[in-house]
């Protein structure tokens, strides 16, 4: 537990003008994997953003590799007079450790560790596990994108993603479409409105468009069991400004956050909203500015089925299968590096990102229990 507590003393938030980032905690973890005899190889997905990854041979023969992921990087600790606990104190109380990404995710990375050193030291398993601290997971997700390009999901046969996800096991996971709609008319005084074209006029007819888009997408794709409805949110507008009201402003934008399910092509919406923002006299502009797509991985796949497996086999208990509402690591591994993720990992799904973050520490021992048992079923195809 000590090694998971050093994780969370680190500030590992990306805030450069507080001279933070993934760095320290990357150390960390590339210390502790050098200090059990692994070769960890450090790459940089961008300056002061390391990727850290070990591979582990099991020594027992040919078999697949299996990925454990955890990210490096946590959110902000926000407002201080929030937090009843020190975000970066790392304190354990009532059986609880307490602070920012105790639960997302250092105590799942800690765990994907312990784990597969305990496999290593049980004795000599067929295949390899490749075990991966990657940065900015809260971001763009550049340590992941970094992973994918560098050839390095390529051997990799599965990967589970250590996320706090309350013990579920989620192999499907919400896609995000996020699109800016720039509408840009004509200035002109507001005394004299029939000389300019007024995008924000045009900005109340779209938002009216995008509420109808959005109830035709749920008809269309009804509601995932794990995953729920598709919505269409406008997030942010932009037009005008205080200090001229007597002003039509040139140009309006909407910024709208998608959140899609299985079956939702996000090709199709970005066009379908390109079309809506064509008004007579406005030209229009629809920017993709984050493309996600849902991750749908079968619960039948090999990774998903050896960590069920290993659920019931540990725990005494049924797997509950649930879904990410929101994206992870797992959807660039899966979408860009082609592939099968799931996610699972100590610690509760909501309580990510919140003040007085914690996980509970049985959960983290159990978990660590879980992920050595999925990864000996996966690499010896006993599940
Ligand atoms: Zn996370």
């Amino acid at each position: 537990m000590e090694f998971t507590q050093a994780l969370v003393r680190i500030p590992s938030t990306n805030d450069p003008a507080r001279g933070r980032n993934e760095r320290p905690a990357a150390e960390l973890v590339e210390a502790k994997m050098r200090e059990w005899g692994w070769d960890p190889v450090v790459y940089e997905a961008a300056p002061g953003r390391p990727n850290v990854v070990a591979v582990v041979e099991g020594g027992g023969g040919d078999g697949p590799t299996l990925m454990f992921e955890g990210h490096t990087d946590v959110v902000t600790e926000g407002d201080l007079s929030t937090w009843t606990v020190d975000p970066f104190g790392g304190e354990i109380r009532d059986g609880r450790l307490w602070g920012r990404g105790s639960a997302d995710m250092k105590s799942g990375l800690a765990a994907t560790l312990y784990a597969t050193r305990a496999l290593q030291l049980a004795g000599p398993f067929p295949g390899r596990i490749k075990v991966c601290a990657l940065a900015d997971e809260e971001g763009l997700m550049i340590g992941a994108h970094h992973f994918v390009a560098e050839g390095l999901t390529a051997d990799v046969d599965g990967a589970i993603v250590a996320e706090p996800e309350a013990g579920e096991i989620c192999a499907v996971a919400k896609g995000a479409l996020r699109l800016r709609v720039d509408l840009t008319g004509k200035m002109a005084h507001g005394a004299m409105p029939q000389h300019g074209r007024n995008p924000i006029q045009a900005v109340g007819a779209l938002l009216v468009a995008l509420a109808s888009l959005q109830a035709e997408l749920q008809e269309r794709h009804p509601a995932h069991e794990h995953l729920g409805e598709v919505y269409v949110t406008p997030t942010v507008l932009r037009a005008g400004s205080e200090e001229q009201v007597n002003v039509i402003p040139a140009v309006a934008s909407v910024f709208v956050d998608v959140r899609t399910i299985p079956g939702a092509e996000h090709k199709d919406i970005a066009d379908r909203v390109t079309a809506l923002a064509a008004f007579e006299g406005i030209s229009a502009e629809v920017s993709v500015l984050v493309d996600r797509p849902p991750v749908d991985v079968p619960v039948s796949d090999p990774v998903v089925a050896a960590l069920a497996a290993a659920h019931r086999a540990v725990t005494g208990e049924e797997p509950v299968y649930g879904g990410v509402p929101g994206s992870t690591d797992g959807t660039v591994l899966t979408h860009w590096g082609g592939i099968p993720s799931v996610v699972y990992g100590p610690g509760g799904k909501w309580i990510a990102h919140q003040s007085d973050e914690f996980v509970e520490v049985a959960e983290i021992v159990r978990c660590a229990r879980v992920f050595a048992e999925a990864a000996r079923r996966f690499l010896s195809g006993d599940f």
